[in-house]
């Protein structure tokens, strides 16, 4: 990994919990490390081809100038994420934000907190047997790609499938997705939701009829087991219309089970 910092900014700002820091402000300082797989400016030493500081500069200026958050976690992560949108070629961000003159007593040198906002890329599964399935689906597609931090890279084209699990129900029309995201495990699961909500799905029969499933299959670096969010998808494995949609994108090369309940339905959306 390359790297390029900028520290200890210093920064007034009015992030705190208590009244008077947000009334008064106090000094923060900021360090930004910027994380790239290959920095091509290293080689080319052109200037097109690295982060252009002074934006960056900028960036933790505003936010740290502008804003009276809480907690200088949030305050850190709102800077990583800006930092990160800003330009492509970053890979991971790690925001360092130091508060010395906290009020707490007691000696000490400050505060700090250090928080990083890493690109994934990840898979997301979609499934709908109810109303109009591709209409839904492509209406999913677009929320999807409306989602700040997240950038739509590729889809598999759509299959039908006959239900698992409850069978007295119509054919799921299932597919793929994979995108590029600089967004947490759960909260990328909570834009799923909101726009599973907002295409009226409404939760009832397990594995029953649905407007609209989105789930996380994959993530890249990303292993989770929590009451709410399992990353890998723990069912993935055994879903043939999962794993054939995987497997047209190139993301599966393993045999799958009970391959025949999945059809080709010859949609396929441009994204
Ligand atoms: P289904 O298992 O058919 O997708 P739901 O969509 O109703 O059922 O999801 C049930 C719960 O599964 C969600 O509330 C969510 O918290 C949890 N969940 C766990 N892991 C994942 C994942 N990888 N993707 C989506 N939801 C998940
Ligand atoms: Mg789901």
């Amino acid at each position: 990994m390359d790297k390029i910092s900028l520290k200890e900014m210093k920064l007034y700002g009015f992030t705190g919990c208590l009244p008077e820091e947000k009334k008064n402000g106090q000094y923060f300082y900021v360090s930004i490390d910027m994380m790239f797989r290959e920095l091509k400016g290293a080689v080319t030493d052109e200037l097109s081809d690295t982060v252009n500081y002074a934006e960056v500069y900028s960036i933790a200026e505003s936010i740290v100038k502008d804003s009276s958050f809480d907690l200088i976690e949030h305050l850190a992560y709102e800077i990583g994420r800006k930092v990160i949108s800003s330009c492509e070629m970053i890979d991971a961000v790690k925001v360092l934000v130091r508060k010395p003159d906290a009020p707490v007593d007691g000696i000490f040198e400050s505060m700090e907190t250090e928080i990083t906002v890493r690109r994934s890329e990840a898979v997301i599964s979609f499934g709908s047997n109810m109303g109009d399935s591709e209409q839904t689906i492509r209406l999913a597609i677009d929320a999807i790609k409306q989602i700040e931090g997240v950038e739509v890279k590729r889809c598999s084209s759509l299959y039908w499938t006959e239900p698992v699990g409850y069978e007295n129900q119509d054919d799921f029309l299932n597919g793929c997705l994979v995108i590029s995201t600089y967004l947490k495990p759960t909260e990328l699961l909570h834009e799923l939701q909101r726009i599973e909500l907002d295409l009226g799905r409404v939760r009832t029969i397990k594995n029953g009829p649905r407007t609209i499933d989105l789930d996380i299959l994959l993530m890249s670096g990303v292993r989770l087991d929590t009451e709410e969010l399992t990353i890998p998808h723990p069912r993935m494995y055994e879903r043939a219309f999962v794993l054939v949609p995987l497997k047209e994108l190139g993301l599966y090369n393993g045999t799958i089970p009970d391959d025949k309940a999945v059809r080709p339905s010859g949609i396929k959306f441009e994204v």
